[in-house]
């Protein structure tokens, strides 16, 4: 039995995107099966697509950019979390979640998942996401990163000024965001997430896989 599970969302041009963000284009440009001597893809896509990476920059002018971002925050031992609440996700939702003071990476499972499972193709505007008190106790918790199941850590109506971001990336706190953690029970993994080294970018793709523990 494999020790790892890809808790990646697999990229494609049925993937859901952000409103407004650009849309997924991935496309054969040359194919062995019409004549070409190789097989050769070509992917436009905005750089928070799918599983991604999200960099200071994106929020905060002249910060850090994805390629600046330091690695050992996105790669070490993590808590996955399963809140079953409804409505955003605040700071008494996480204080009550059981998490260890040593966790210094969380990972927040919620029904989104279960939406990859059912809905894979449908954005939903109704996702949980991070209040901007749940974002305030993460920073004060001294959690270095915070990863999420659907394809951003605030909600779809927003707070006014977008609190949630700007308290966790002026934190320099990790946000990992579009996990599919579906087949993954609550407890404690070695997380491996690395976004791919994009000069800079405010976010980009990444692989995330979870290594069980001895
Ligand atoms: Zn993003």
């Amino acid at each position: 039995m494999s020790r790892l599970i890809d808790i990646s969302l697999t990229i494609s041009n049925a993937l859901p995107v952000w409103p407004g963000d650009p849309s997924i284009t991935l496309e054969r440009v040359s194919d062995i099966d019409a004549g070409a001597a190789i097989n050769m893809s070509r992917l436009d896509a905005g750089v928070h697509t799918g599983t991604h990476v999200d960099a200071p920059l994106h929020f905060i002018p002249h910060d850090l950019s994805v390629d600046e971002l330091e690695l050992d925050r996105f790669i070490g031992e993590c808590q996955v979390i399963m809140l079953d609440g409804a409505g955003p996700i605040t700071a008494d939702e996480l204080a009550a979640a059981s998490i260890a003071t040593t966790t210094e990476r969380l990972l927040i499972k919620t029904s989104n998942s279960q939406w990859w499972q059912s809905n894979p193709e449908t954005f939903n505007k109704d996702f949980r996401a991070l209040h901007s008190s749940a974002a305030r106790w993460i920073v004060e918790r001294g959690i270095r990163l915070v990863g999420v199941d659907y394809l951003s850590v605030e909600a779809f109506e927003a707070e006014e000024h977008h609190p949630t971001h700007n308290i966790l990336l002026g934190a320099r706190v990790g946000v990992i965001e579009g996990l599919n953690l579906a087949q993954v029970e609550p407890g404690r993994y070695r997380l491996m997430c690395l976004p791919l080294k994009l000069k800079g970018s405010d976010g980009a793709p990444a692989r995330a896989v979870l290594e069980t523990l001895d």
